[in-house]
Formats: structure tokens, C-alpha cells, sequence
């Protein structure tokens, strides 16, 4: 019997978690806006697709 629990069911699907934060005592990515614990590889490929926002 199998049970998946969703931790942080808060339906921000659409978010496109654009500000993350490192924690760096989890070393995990989090993002800022909902609280979602990222996939590290995934910000970096979206950052690397996204180009790196040169916004000075
Ligand atoms: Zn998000």
C-alpha cells in the first residue's frame, strides 16, 4: 500500500520558479516564491536555456 504525500500542495503549478535561493546548510535550491525544493540541474539547464539575465 502505497501513500504519496504532498507536502506542499499549494496548486502553483504555474509557477516558473524564476527567483530560487540556495539554502546552504541543506545544500538543496528552493524557490523564493512558493517554497518549492528545485531540482538543482533543472535551475541550472533553465538558467543555461534562459541565458544569464544581464540586468544592469
Ligand atoms: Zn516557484
Amino acid at each position: 500500500m502505497s501513500e504519496i504525500i504532498h507536502l506542499k500542495e499549494r496548486r502553483k503549478s504555474q509557477c516558473k520558479h524564476l527567483t530560487v535561493a540556495v539554502d546552504e546548510t541543506l545544500d538543496q535550491v528552493e524557490c523564493e516564491d512558493c517554497g518549492e525544493v528545485l531540482n538543482p540541474v533543472v535551475v541550472l539547464r533553465d538558467i543555461a536555456r534562459r541565458g544569464l539575465s544581464t540586468n544592469h
